[in-house]
């Protein structure tokens, strides 16, 4: 049983400060902590030409209430219209590593007594993004896709390099 419950998530949005290039810079490496983290497809947001019923959750680069952000205002307005799950970042007291050794500081989970557990560990997380199939965080790279990034197999990465030798897949 978890503390906090984190609803199962496929597909979440990362809004955040894009006004200078640090502030895209750090936006793109907070949505490769969430897919890394909670395991999922996370796309992050430079406009806010989104559908954010299209997504599952949004994620932001601090908090809500206190993003001046016009673009992220408005998807965040969206989402809470919608009445979807929109999750500020954690505060780095709260951070911590799961058990498996996986870091956790987006948005850490505890068991009841009170230990970090990483989503992973705690059956929420997808799997792989290609072929669909449950493994460790471990075994999984994050695969980039324009502003999205993709929890996938190294070895279902490496079969699709076979198959698409030409196709540019980018890991970071
Ligand atoms: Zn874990
Ligand atoms: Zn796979």
């Amino acid at each position: 049983m978890l503390a906090r419950i984190a609803p199962f998530h496929t597909n979440v949005l990362v809004v955040g400060p894009t006004r200078t290039a640090d502030d895209r810079a750090f936006l793109e490496g907070y949505a490769v902590d969430v897919a890394e983290q909670t395991g999922t497809v996370a796309t992050y947001a430079l406009h806010n030409d989104y559908s954010v019923t299209d997504f599952d959750a949004v994620y932001v680069v601090g908090t809500a209430t206190k993003l001046r952000d016009a673009n992220g205002l408005v998807l965040i307005a969206e989402a809470l219209v919608a009445g979807m799950p929109v999750y500020d970042s954690a505060n780095p007291q709260e951070a911590g590593h799961c058990v498996c050794g996986l870091g956790q500081n987006v948005q850490p989970l505890r068991d009841e007594r009170g230990d970090i557990q990483c989503f992973e560990c705690a059956g929420l997380t997808l799997g792989c993004a290609h072929c669909g199939e449950y493994s460790d965080v471990e075994e999984l790279e994050i695969v980039k896709r324009g502003n999205t990034f993709s929890p996938v197999h190294s070895t279902c990465i490496a079969e699709a390099r076979k198959a698409h030798p030409r196709a540019k897949i980018v890991t970071v």
